[in-house]
């Protein structure tokens, strides 16, 4: 039986792991000493739980457990345990101890499925440190090259491809992390992340699709000259344009309706950033979601435009960098169905929703028939070191889960 006591205090320990000093919240920064310690109090949970380990060349740790016929494809599950800065204990957390914890209960309960089990512990979901988000995934499914990850930069200048070497990791050799075993289901639990199952009561949601970012950088090239001595029609100002950028941002995406977009301007920095410099250099971080590839297209291009006619009118040269452009997610009708039927056999109620935050799980649709599940946060907060969810809906989830898992898992069972 899925144990609440365990879960409890599982999330408790992890509270306690953060880099000291680093603020609020939890700070696991992928590839930083916390998000190894993290990793590696999940991966002796893994083992615990009797799942044989094993790690890619990207970090990604794999608990294998064995089926009564290991010929059969693997049912894989599982999250991702790295944070943002001053993030919460839920993001991410909340589906990997559910994943431990369905294994866990399954041996205690003396039931050995029918096909294998890979409960899978992702490595750098969040874009917090290198601005492209569920890397370990994209790894996996063969989508990442030595040359991305030399390109792949923080704020500090360490490329994904050094920290991967700083961890001991093999970065020359990524293409072996493709993960290449036919498998029959997978499954992420998380947070909703959003305000929609609170607001409606509802402890479960099954997800029907997942927006996905399109990301850019943009440099705006203006001139750092003397804010005393240089006259207002003689200024290129790269933060003036900035702001104008900004609102056109903001404007862009509030004009899309239905299907709607969201887009976020999180990333301004000014150089020099004195007081008696007009700012020269500004670098922006565009974030452009939607669970419509084509309306987020179209909004893309809006902006692009609007950054285009901005810096031409103030003639400021500008640089746009695409980052990333994932493609939205739907998922397959018949495992929302089934995933329905899971959470009504859990005895737990649910509605069907999208997911406006990214996942790893996007990754895997089309690879393999791929469902999720979300539980309620606080005031729908995330990212942030006030994020909370309850141990009651932490405990249903996980429940539908192993219903899932178990289920799917028959050798007789098709989608
Ligand atoms: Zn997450």
């Amino acid at each position: 039986m899925v144990s609440r006591e365990r879960l409890e205090q599982q999330l408790q320990h992890l509270q306690t792991i953060t880099t000291p000093g680093a603020g609020e919240g939890i700070n696991r920064l992928a590839f930083t000493e916390s998000d190894e310690e993290g990793r590696r109090y999940i991966t002796s949970l893994m083992e615990e739980a009797g799942l044989s380990i094993r790690q890619d060349a990207f970090g990604n740790v794999i608990g294998h457990l064995a089926g009564r016929d290991e010929s059969l494809p693997a049912v894989m599950f599982g999250s991702h345990s790295d944070s943002v800065p001053s993030g919460g204990n839920f993001d991410g957390i909340v589906g990997i101890l559910a994943a431990v914890e369905v294994v866990r209960s399954m041996k205690e309960d003396g039931f050995v499925p029918d096909c294998p089990l890979e409960v899978v512990l992702f490595r750098c979901e969040e874009s917090g440190r290198f601005g492209t988000a569920t890397l370990g995934s994209r790894a996996m499914r063969g989508e990442l090259t030595t040359a991305d990850l030399m390109r792949f930069k923080d704020k500090d200048g360490i490329s994904l491809y050094d920290a991967l070497e700083s961890c001991g990791l093999d970065p020359a050799h990524i293409e072996t992390a493709k993960y290449t075993r036919p498998l029959k289901a997978f499954f992420e639990v998380h947070i909703e992340q959003g305000k929609v199952l609170e607001h409606r009561k509802i402890p479960l949601g099954v997800v029907t699709g997942i927006a996905a970012p399109t990301r850019m950088r943009v440099y705006i090239h203006g001139n750092a000259d003397h804010s005393g001595a240089t006259p207002m029609p003689l200024r290129h100002d790269g933060a003036c344009a900035a702001a104008e950028i900004i609102l056109a941002v903001e404007k862009a995406a509030a004009a899309r309706k239905e299907p709607p977009v969201v887009g976020t301007v999180g990333i301004v920095r000014v150089h020099p950033c004195a007081m008696n410099v007009i700012p020269g250099e500004v670098e922006l971080g565009i974030d452009i979601r939607s669970i419509s590839a084509e309306a987020k297209a179209s909004t893309v291009a809006d902006v692009k435009l609007a950054v285009e006619e901005i810096c031409a009118r103030r003639d400021i040269p500008v640089t746009i960098e695409d980052i990333s452009n994932g493609t939205p997610v739907v998922m397959e009708e018949p495992v929302v169905k089934f995933l329905d039927a899971m959470c009504e056999k859990a005895g737990v109620p649910y509605i069907e929703m999208p997911s406006g935050a990214g996942h790893d799980t996007m990754h895997w649709v089309g690879y393999v028939p791929a469902g999720m599940l979300f539980i309620p946060c606080k005031d729908g907060i995330s990212h942030n070191p006030a994020e909370s969810a309850e141990l009651d809906d932490i405990v249903r989830v996980t429940r539908a889960l192993s219903e899932a898992v178990r289920t799917v898992s028959a050798k007789a069972f098709s989608f």
